[in-house]
């Protein structure tokens, strides 16, 4: 192949890796305006969305509706009921992971080397949850245990949190091949089993990795850049959404707001700690 060819490759990738990250960042509408105008917008809409106050009263484990016995999918804050399956009565979270590690209910179920339940402590405080497993948590089993997995592990603990003090988990349990991004479907049939790993853990708090898992957990489209940096409310435990490791990896320059996301994250942890 000539250097030409190369020259253009290369550039192409570029393009493409830029793109990702605006769309990341800024969600699927094409930027128009000059960068100050994109992060005024972005800050306008900040402060008119801006999620509960880190003081509002929560709800502690506000009820995820039990199966509809008319298989109706009434949804409840545009969350649905649990599906009618044996799994939603499990009793604790290692009986959860035996009840579903067999699941063939989307196609990743075929393409699996193993089943990726969750890692970590099953009464943890904090949960982490992620997008779906990559090739080395779908040959060991175990979540973020990659290269992302190890800038996790020194995130956590930069903010004073060990590896099994937590619990870790993701959005899909089984690998998307060629580590595409999860498709509606899969979520669709895959999130209940996280919803019902945090019914069984009743976490404190909870730190969303990447756009996949805070739109996902959070019902909503609004891009990362939105999400991040601030508090959630999800059934009444605070949550936060913030850059993906894979992505920090990608582009050192989100580290900073990362950094902050997660030190804003320890330090709810501590006020709300203090009050307990
Ligand atoms: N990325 C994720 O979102 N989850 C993992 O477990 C590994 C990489």
């Amino acid at each position: 192949m000539s250097d030409r060819t190369n020259d253009i490759r290369a550039v192409l990738a570029n393009i493409e890796t830029f793109l990702r990250q605006e769309q990341a960042l800024f969600g699927d509408l094409l930027y128009r305006g000059g960068v100050e105008q994109k992060e005024s917008n972005l800050m306008a809409q900040r402060k008119t969305k801006s999620a509960p106050s880190v003081h509002e009263p929560v709800d502690l484990f506000g009820e995820i509706p039990k199966p509809d016995s008319s298989g109706a999918r009434a949804p409840l804050h545009g969350v649905r009921p649990y599906p009618a399956e044996p799994w939603t009565s499990a009793p604790s979270v290692d009986e959860l992971n035996k009840q579903t590690c067999e699941c063939l209910k989307c196609p990743l179920g075929l393409t699996r080397i193993k089943f990726v339940f969750g890692v970590g402590n099953p009464h943890a405080d904090i949960v982490v949850v992620g997008e779906a497993p990559g090739a080395d948590e779908d040959a060991k089993g175990e979540p973020f245990v990659g290269r992302a997995g190890q800038l996790l592990n020194k995130i956590l603990e930069a903010i004073q949190f060990k590896r099994e003090e937590v619990f870790i988990c993701n959005i899909l349990k089984c690998r998307p091949p060629n580590n595409r991004d999860p498709l509606p479907e899969e979520i669709e049939s895959c999130e209940p089993y996280l919803w019902k790993q945090l019914e069984l853990i009743k976490p404190k708090m909870i730190l969303c990795l990447g756009r996949i898992a805070g739109q996902s957990l959070l019902k909503t489209n609004e891009a990362l850049g939105l999400l991040r940096g601030k508090f959630h409310d999800y059934r009444g435990i605070k949550l936060m959404v913030t850059y993906h490791p894979a992505a920090l990896l990608r582009n050192p320059n989100w580290k900073k707001p990362a950094w902050e996301d997660v030190q804003l994250f320890r330090k709810e942890y501590d006020r709300m700690k203090s009050e307990s």
